[in-house]
């Protein structure tokens, strides 16, 4: 962690804030939804399925599979321009839902789609914990 951590956070509302929490508490954890059993992300007021408003917090595996991959190379954000080629995947948990975010610890020649991936933890502030992925070796 850092005290001068200068990039853009996540906003916490109403809604999003267990899975923030548990983010801090290095666990990750979905909606499911109560009547379909069917999870969420991201976190909302009904289940995208059956439309029922029953939605329950459950800690899951953190573990999927890349479905995409981009590099980028370009500075979106001047907080990020000694980082790039930085690489963001989308991954297919195992629950069902995707979820975008930053791949660490590879190499860019090595990535692959369908290749397994955990969920890991950076600790960027004292309120926010990023879940990010590593490739499963
Ligand atoms: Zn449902």
């Amino acid at each position: 962690m850092t005290e001068t951590y200068n990039k853009p956070v996540p906003q916490i509302t109403k809604i999003n804030r267990p899975y923030w929490e548990a983010a801090k508490q290095h666990k990750f954890m979905l909606q499911r939804c109560k009547m379909c059993g069917s999870y969420r992300y991201n976190p909302g007021e009904s289940c995208p399925s059956c439309l029922s408003e029953e939605l329950e917090w459950v800690e899951v595996s953190g573990q999927g599979t890349i479905y995409s991959w981009t590099v980028f190379h370009h500075v979106y954000h001047p907080a990020f321009k000694d980082e790039v080629p930085y690489v963001v995947v989308s991954v297919e948990l195992e629950e069902g839902p995707m979820i975008n975010s930053r791949l660490v610890d590879y190499k860019i020649e090595d990535i692959k789609i369908g290749l397994p991936v955990m969920v890991t933890f950076q600790d960027v502030t004292d309120e926010i914990t990023l879940p990010m992925f590593r490739v499963i070796v």
